[in-house]
C-alpha cells in the first residue's frame, strides 16, 4: 500500500481523510514522519499557504504530501479574514476572541455574504495538484450553537437555518468546504493511487 503524508497534526482532519483512504493509501500525520518544523505560511493566497506547506514537507522529508489551508471570507469586509482566519484578532488570540472581532467588525453591515473556503496542494507521483471546496452562507448577528470550532457559531450555510455550531460535526464534515475539498483529493488520489 503506498504511504502519503498529510501535513497536520489535527487529529479530527487525519480520522476524517483515513476514513476514506481506508485500505488503499497509508495517511501519516507529522508528528509519525518526525516532524516538528514551524513552517511559515506567509503566502499570500490559501493555494500558496497550502502549497508552501507540502513543499517544505516534499523538499525536507522526501514523501508524496498534501497540505491544507482555509479561510473564512466575508463579502462586507473585502473578503477578510481570509487567510488570517486563524490570527484576525491578533497574533496569539483564542477563537472567540476572532468570532467577538468579527461580530464587531459586522455591525449594521446589512451584506451578510460569507464563505469558507479550502485549498488542498499535492504532490503526489512527480505532479503538483490543486483542490478547492467552498461553501457559502452568512455571517449571523450573535453566536449559536456550541458543536464544531472557529466561527461556526457565527456561519449559517445556504439552504439552512441553522449554524454550523447549531447543525453538529457529523452533517456538517458531509457538507463543508472542507469536505467537499478533501473527497476531490481522495477521488484523485484512490483512482490513481499507486
Ligand atoms: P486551517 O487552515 O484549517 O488551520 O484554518 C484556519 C482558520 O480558519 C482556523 O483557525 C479557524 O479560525 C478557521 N476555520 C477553518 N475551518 C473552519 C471551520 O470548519 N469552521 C469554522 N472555522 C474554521
Amino acid at each position: 500500500m503506498g504511504k502519503i503524508v498529510f501535513a497536520t497534526n489535527n487529529a479530527h482532519k487525519l480520522k476524517e481523510i483515513r476514513g476514506i483512504a481506508k485500505g488503499k493509501l497509508e495517511v501519516l500525520s507529522l508528528s509519525d514522519i518526525g516532524s516538528h518544523d514551524e513552517i511559515e505560511e506567509n503566502g499570500s493566497t490559501l493555494e500558496e499557504n497550502a502549497l508552501i506547506k507540502a513543499r517544505f514537507i516534499k523538499d525536507k522529508y522526501g514523501y508524496d504530501c498534501f497540505a491544507d489551508d482555509t479561510g473564512l471570507e466575508v463579502e462586507a469586509l473585502n473578503n477578510a479574514p481570509g487567510i488570517y482566519s486563524a490570527r484576525y484578532a491578533g497574533e496569539h488570540c483564542s477563537p472567540q476572541d476572532n468570532v467577538e472581532k468579527l461580530i464587531g467588525e459586522m455591525k449594521g453591515k446589512s451584506n451578510r455574504k460569507a464563505r469558507f473556503r479550502t485549498a488542498i496542494a499535492l504532490l503526489y507521483a512527480g505532479g503538483q495538484h490543486l483542490f478547492e471546496g467552498e461553501i457559502t452562507g452568512r455571517i449571523i448577528e450573535e453566536t449559536r450553537g456550541s458543536a464544531g470550532f472557529g466561527y461556526d457559531p457565527l456561519f449559517q450555510p445556504d439552504g439552512y437555518d441553522k449554524t454550523f455550531a447549531e447543525l453538529g460535526e457529523e452533517l456538517k464534515n458531509k457538507i463543508s468546504h472542507r469536505a467537499i475539498a478533501m473527497n476531490k483529493l481522495a477521488d484523485f488520489l484512490l483512482s490513481n493511487a499507486k
